[in-house]
């Protein structure tokens, strides 16, 4: 099993497996910002494979795939069952912004994906346009069809940007009164891009729901994969779901570690600390000198962000959201 430093268990891998995106969310990826990994430096599936696989006998259970965007990476979708079938993997998850989702959802579903996370921060055609450079159609298209399907793990995930979307908030919840689906408010982090926004709280959020909804009701029951709380209102089918790891910092429990698409592995989203791994990819050390390195670096993974005291940050997170992941 893997332990880090501070004996926390780590058993989750979200894997980046581009940074590239065919959308340009403002926070994220926004126009004029490309992506910058050389191309020849991204790891080919064998080769991510090959490390996932060999987490897995270190004790990671659950395997996120994400982006970039995942699902524009030519074969996302056999890698994703790929990963699936790896020996000591029993999660398999993917977020997307569904905007290549549709044609994939027949396999995801034939093949047990485990949970399908979209983002989806304005339900408005005209506003989505504005924050990601696209229409939302296609990303609607594959809501309907998953719940037409009755998928049974699905969360829309969204960001409440202030100044821009909090008249949302009631109608985004919505989703989660008329289905059975998650809808989890992800506060903003200031990473890359996203440091010229400002976020809303988690206490704004409950005001406007319990105001709409009545009395919030707890979620005792464990959905996803650690961070998210969540509760309920009387009448809906679904939950609500709120990811705040500014405001409430989930750090104590953190189980995760991060690897981009060119073999880094990532301790902490705030941080530039971690390891490369694309040498373990290409076959330049062994199996065991992979175990070594990689429990020497949990050793090293940070005890918890510093969102509110960025001045305490020595070693800064350089990346762009869409180079690691989310
Ligand atoms: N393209 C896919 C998508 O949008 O789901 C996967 C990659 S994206 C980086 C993963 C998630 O990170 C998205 O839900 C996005 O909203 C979120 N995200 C991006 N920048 C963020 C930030 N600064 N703070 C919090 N969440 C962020
Ligand atoms: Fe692309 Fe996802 Fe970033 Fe939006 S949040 S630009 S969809 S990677």
């Amino acid at each position: 099993m893997a332990v880090d430093g501070f004996g926390r268990k780590i058993d989750y891998l979200r894997v980046s497996i581009t940074d590239r995106c065919n959308l340009r969310c403002k926070y994220c990826m926004p126009e004029g910002l490309d992506s910058k990994l050389p191309h020849d430096e991204i790891l080919s599936y064998e080769q991510l494979i090959k490390i996932i696989t060999s987490f897995a006998k270190l004790g990671i259970k659950k395997v996120k795939i994400t982006g970039g965007e995942p699902l524009i990476r030519k074969d996302s979708e056999k890698f994703i069952v790929a990963v699936k079938k790896i020996e000591g993997i029993k999660q398999v998850t993917l977020t997307t912004n569904a905007t290549r989702l549709y044609k994939n959802i027949d396999l995801f579903l034939e093949n047990n994906i485990d949970g399908i996370n979209i983002s989806l921060d304005s339900l408005r055609n005209d506003r989505f346009k504005l924050l990601t450079g696209s229409d939302i159609f296609e990303t609607k298209k594959s809501i309907d069809y998953l719940l037409e399907k009755k998928y049974n793990n699905l969360k829309i995930n969204s960001l409440i940007i202030d100044g821009f979307n909090e008249d949302e908030i009631i109608d985004l919840a919505k989703l989660a009164k008329v289905n059975e689906l998650s809808v989890r408010f992800i506060e903003l982090m200031p990473i890359g891009q996203a440091k010229k926004f400002k976020g809303v709280s988690r206490d704004y959020i409950l005001d406007r729901l319990e105001n709409e909804f009545g009395k919030k009701k707890i979620v005792h029951k464990i959905l996803g994969n650690g961070p998210a709380d969540y509760i309920t209102f009387d009448n809906f089918k679904g939950n609500i779901g709120f990811i705040d790891a500014i405001d409430h910092k989930f750090c104590e429990s953190c189980n995760r570690v991060r690897l981009t698409s060119t073999g880094k592995l990532k301790l902490c989203l705030q941080y530039n600390t971690g390891v490369d791994l694309s040498d373990y990819a290409k076959g330049e050390i062994t199996e065991d000198e992979f175990f070594t390195k990689v429990s020497k670096a949990l050793m090293i993974k940070p005890k918890e962000n510093q969102f509110k005291n960025l001045e305490d940050i020595k070693d800064e997170n350089t990346n762009n959201m869409n180079e690691l992941g989310g």
